[in-house]
């Protein structure tokens, strides 16, 4: 349908390669609905060709610049940059509906079925299931909501600094109020929850249509070799699981690298791909021998060693000694 859309936010070129990603994604699940793109004014113009290319509509947002409300909220919460510009999304009304997504998620299936759902809906946060995870979330546009919002975020801030804070107190009913509003958790599938019930994503892993890779190591930190097709940068930070995370270089390698080479000519470029690197690919292997306390420590501050170590196989066949 024409009036409905998926919507999604890159303020910079980083961002901009997850949303490439997450854009041709939704394309090869055959979606129906158009893709629109919020950027932001620093991004570069290479990464503004390939977003053109892959979403309907691209449209730089600059919450400094406008004359509106958003920038009244900006002069007093500085501090909300990125989150003022990502609510600037309910000012898409020429649609009727739309579902947005973090930048740093990825499509696994047809997910058009999301608009049958009503603002707002959204799957409940891995860390706090009484409150949504904003990655994923259909909503209105309408520029009532958006002022409200605005103002909300002017009188209370956020309470944890992001959107995510201010939409939940905003929506504040969402985890009481109304069941279809809650998303399955198949829907924003983050890569921590993997790791907090690990028996449920045995049961339930295979069922994902959208993964969020939340936290502060995206995608795009790593470093691929697309012939050996392994993830070789900073393997000790990561924080997701290692299939999701090859889908997603598979998918970049494939069809985001070329489309970047092309827009930037003979001008060098930094893709992630090994190969690609003229600069001396970083040795980053695991630091050896943590004892099992410094192990123990390391997991407790999320930085599980999940690619070596503390990597999905490794867990499962303790897990599965468990259990037999
Ligand atoms: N974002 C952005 N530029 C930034 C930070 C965030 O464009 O510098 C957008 C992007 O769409 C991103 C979303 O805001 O996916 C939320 O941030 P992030 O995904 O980093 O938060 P997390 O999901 O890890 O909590
Ligand atoms: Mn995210």
């Amino acid at each position: 349908m024409a009036d409905q859309a998926f919507v999604t936010l890159a303020t910079n070129d980083n961002y901009a390669r997850g949303a490439m990603v997450l854009g041709k994604s939704l394309r090869n699940h055959n979606t129906s609905k158009k893709l629109v793109a919020l950027i932001g004014p620093q991004m570069s113009e290479p990464c503004k060709a390939v977003l053109k290319r892959i979403y309907d509509e691209v449209r730089e947002v600059d919450v400094l610049d406008s004359g509106d409300t958003a920038h009244l909220a900006m002069m007093k919460r500085p501090d909300l940059g990125v989150t003022l510009t990502k609510l600037h999304c309910w000012t898409l009304t020429h649609y009727s509906k739309c579902v947005f997504m973090d930048a740093d998620t990825l499509v696994l299936s047809n997910i058009d079925e999301l608009f049958n759902r009503e603002e707002l809906s959204a799957a409940p946060d891995p860390g706090w299931p009484d409150c949504f995870n904003s990655g994923v979330f259909v909503f209105r546009p309408s520029l009532e909501t958006y002022g409200k919002l605005l103002q909300h975020c002017t009188d209370h801030g956020s309470f944890d600094g992001g959107d995510q804070g201010v939409l939940n107190s905003f929506f504040n009913d969402w985890s009481t109020a109304d069941i279809s509003k809650h998303l399955p958790f198949i829907y924003n599938l983050s890569s921590i929850a993997i790791y907090t019930y690990l028996p449920a994503f045995k049961q339930y892993g295979g069922n994902a249509k959208v993964v969020h890779f939340l936290g502060k190591t995206k995608p795009w930190s790593y470093t691929y070799d697309t012939t050996s097709r392994q993830i070789t940068g900073s393997a000790h930070d990561a924080t997701t699981h290692p299939t999701f995370l090859l889908d997603w270089w598979s998918l970049y390698s494939r069809t985001v690298v070329p489309m970047l080479k092309e827009q930037h000519g003979d001008q060098p470029f930094y893709s992630g791909c090994v190969e690609d690197a003229s600069r001396p690919v970083v040795d980053q292997a695991i630091p050896p021998g943590l004892s099992s306390e410094e192990r123990k420590q390391k997991w407790e501050q999320g930085q599980a060693d999940y690619l070596g170590m503390d990597s999905f196989d490794n867990i499962k066949k303790k897990l599965d000694s468990f259990l037999k």
